[in-house]
């Protein structure tokens, strides 16, 4: 187990970086896990992604974006339609107002595109950073760190972080690795987090990390019942 009191920032830089290559040996098909085909319908489904799981998005957004193939057409949409083919992804109404103030936001001032730069996606409705980072990453290839709640929850239980501000700890993540691994390590991160770190209890004795992690222990530590609790 690792000391954190003793490491220095050195130290803590080449055990993130160890860690990522760890998970990367792990989870080797780590990527986004939402369907899309265009940077439009990355963004959609990210902003839908909120307060459900990628699977539930990806059974709605086939049918969302067969109807509403671009910005122009869920610009123009009739809300209570979309309201029906979004309401398996939960918080319908509230999803359905930022999907087609993203469209309207889209046509009125980007010419109908996903703007490349954050500054200009955070300013869409329902986009925050982290929303912002995924497009960035995973449709246009810029490098970017995705701080949702398992990036949150691991980089505390991993001592990269002890701030609650997901914007601070995007900034540490991002001083600990390399700029090129952004956007893959929080995929990995991730994840780790659905499969291996839990919330409540991680499987801790089947955790390739574990000897590098200064939270290993907290959960399940025999072998056998952590490779049992093991998903995906
Ligand atoms: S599963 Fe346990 S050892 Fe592995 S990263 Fe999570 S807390 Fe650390």
């Amino acid at each position: 187990m690792t000391d954190l009191t003793l490491e220095t920032p050195l130290a803590r830089t080449r055990r993130a970086r160890r860690v990522d290559r760890a998970l990367a040996v792990r989870y080797p098909d780590a990527r986004c896990e939402l369907d899309f085909r265009n940077p439009f319908e990355l963004l959609v489904a990210t902003v839908l992604s909120a307060q459900t799981t990628d699977v539930r998005v990806n059974l709605a957004t086939p049918e969302l974006f067969a109807r509403w193939p671009d910005a122009a057409a869920l610009a123009a949409a009739d809300p209570t339609e979309v309201e029906d083919v979004l309401r398996p992804t939960g918080f319908f109404r509230a999803k359905t107002r930022a999907v087609i103030g993203i469209g309207q936001a889209l046509v009125e001032r980007f010419g109908g595109e996903v703007p490349r730069r954050i500054e200009d996606l955070v300013t869409l409705p329902g986009v925050g950073r982290k929303t912002a980072n995924v497009v960035l990453g995973n449709a246009f290839g810029v490098p970017g760190i995705t701080v949702d709640t398992h990036v949150q929850r691991l980089s505390h239980r991993l001592g990269y972080t002890t701030s609650e501000d997901p914007v601070v700890i995007e900034a540490e993540l991002g001083a600990l690795l390399e700029r090129r691994e952004w956007t893959m390590a929080s995929h990995r991160l991730i994840f780790h987090g659905r499969r291996t770190c839990f919330a409540r209890r991680p499987a801790c004795g089947a955790c390739p990390v574990a000897a590098l992690c200064p939270s290993a222990g907290v959960g399940e530590t025999d072998p056998v019942r952590a490779a049992e609790m093991l998903k995906g």
